[in-house]
């Protein structure tokens, strides 16, 4: 493999990465389709956040598995530039956790959505999903994270 090959590789998955992912998508129809209402990306949030809710001071997170280094049946680390991923991933994840830190700290609710309860073998349908999701908002749950099914667990 050259290094152009790998250099474009990357690049592409950079911008798979970044905002409007499928998961995400999903999640904002089926929300808005119910009557909420969000703010998209806030800038100047610890990490601007995917949907705040700022009626219900609430935030929903939906992470890929594999950028966000999920625990799940989805990720698998790369077995080519290893270390550059590692890194890479290890520092996602801290990352992930700083802001959550400071969003709890300023008052808000949290709810992690991740990718594999949509995709792959151990997810929920998509109805399933966006009903958790809806009953949340409402609840007074602090920091949720929906996963794929039990079965898919390592
Ligand atoms: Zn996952």
């Amino acid at each position: 493999m050259d290094s152009i090959t790998i250099e474009k590789r990357s690049w592409n998955m950079s911008r798979i990465r970044s905002k409007d992912t499928k998961p995400e998508m999903i999640i904002r129809r089926g929300l808005y389709r119910k009557g909420l209402r969000y703010r998209l990306h806030v800038p100047g949030m610890p990490g601007k956040p995917d949907l705040v809710f700022p009626k219900y001071k609430a935030i929903v997170l939906v992470n890929g598995c594999f950028w966000h280094g999920h625990d799940c049946h989805l990720f698998k680390w790369p077995s080519s530039r290893v270390e550059f991923w590692r890194d890479k991933i290890t520092e996602n994840r801290k990352r992930d956790v700083k802001n959550r830190h400071k969003l709890l700290e300023q008052g808000y609710r949290i709810l992690v959505i991740w990718e594999c309860t949509l995709k792959g073998k151990y997810s929920y349908s998509e109805e399933e999903i966006i009903n958790l999701a809806y009953n949340w908002l409402f609840s007074r749950e602090i920091e949720t994270e929906l996963v794929e099914k039990s079965d898919g667990a390592s």
